[in-house]
């Protein structure tokens, strides 16, 4: 495994991997791994010939407002942590070898970024969008493997696949968690002691949620999403949450639930104190 910093050491490599005919992987994140990190890079290893692995907290997708300069970075611990699986390169550069001072060009995604995580974060899809484009067009993956943890992210990453006729394969890999249900994420480590044992609950409301829609079919669903989007929310609250979103959405197109939905989702983001936290369920209608 080897740890590139620049641009022209990672066009080499991938050059090389082109003319042997090598098919590579790619794990885009922003470090500070664990064990969800980890379920990814497996999935490359078993995906492609060769696995890159980008660590790059990217400043274009925070808020002014939000952690950027607090974001855990700990690169020696996570390259320590990737020497057991067969990953060929960690990429780790800094940011002025990635944005130029007076770049010009950004991606913009004028969908999904209106909706959940969007409303509340401007601007943070356009800055995944345009640090993920600029990452494919460095390593040129085959295989793109992404979160379904982080689900909108991955549905704005589609659609900017399909949009731009990007030649790249997206793998979605489920949610990694914590043994009492906790969704892994860098971010855990800011809660409190107290915090952290009252956050299982947002997938325990989670799964509440999902346990009543799955009873019911699709028609009754629709006519009850709004009563169980706001019992989610309140019995959150009530637990000492602040949350921003609980929507019960179609899950191929992140769209109120139509007649013909097979697979419904509920999203929600909800703050413990400073902490933000994101989680999913996807419920399949029988
Ligand atoms: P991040 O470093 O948070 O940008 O995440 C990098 C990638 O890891 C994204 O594709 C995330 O969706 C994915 N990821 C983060 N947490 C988890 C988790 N708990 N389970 C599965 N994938 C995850």
């Amino acid at each position: 495994m080897q740890t590139l910093h620049t641009l022209s050491d990672l066009k080499h490599f991938i050059h090389t991997c082109k003319r042997e005919h090598k098919s590579i992987a790619f794990v885009p994140t922003m470090g500070n791994l664990h064990a969800g990190h980890l379920s990814l890079v497996s999935e490359a290893n078993k995906t492609a010939d060769v696995v890159v692995v980008s660590i790059f907290v990217n400043p274009l997708q925070f808020g002014p407002n939000e952690d950027f300069d607090q974001y855990p970075r700990t690169l020696d611990a996570d390259i320590a942590q990737l020497a057991p699986y067969e990953v060929d390169i960690v990429f780790a550069p800094q940011a002025n070898e990635i944005y130029a001072p007076h770049r010009q060009t950004a991606i913009t995604n004028r969908g999904l970024s209106n909706i959940l995580c969007g409303q509340y974060r401007e601007g943070h899809f356009d800055g995944v969008c345009t640090i993920v484009l600029k990452l494919f067009n460095l390593v040129e993956p085959d295989y793109a493997i992404f979160g379904l943890k982080d689900y909108q992210q991955f549905k704005v990453i589609e659609a900017m696949i399909n949009d731009l006729n990007i030649n790249v394969s997206l793998k979605g890999i489920p949610t990694y968690r914590e043994n009492d249900g906790l969704a892994m994420s860098s971010r855990n480590q800011y809660l409190s002691p107290a915090d952290r044992a009252l956050a299982p609950k947002l997938y325990e409301t989670l799964k509440a949620t999902a346990k009543t829609l799955s009873a019911f079919n699709i028609e009754r669903c629709i006519t009850d999403i709004h009563t169980l989007e706001t019992q989610a929310h309140q019995n959150l609250t009530q637990q000492g949450f602040t949350a921003q979103y609980v929507n019960i959405l179609d899950a191929d197109t992140l769209l109120p639930p139509s007649k013909t939905s097979n697979k419904l989702i509920i999203l929600v983001a909800a703050y413990l104190n400073n902490t933000r936290l994101i989680d999913n369920i996807v419920i399949t209608l029988t």
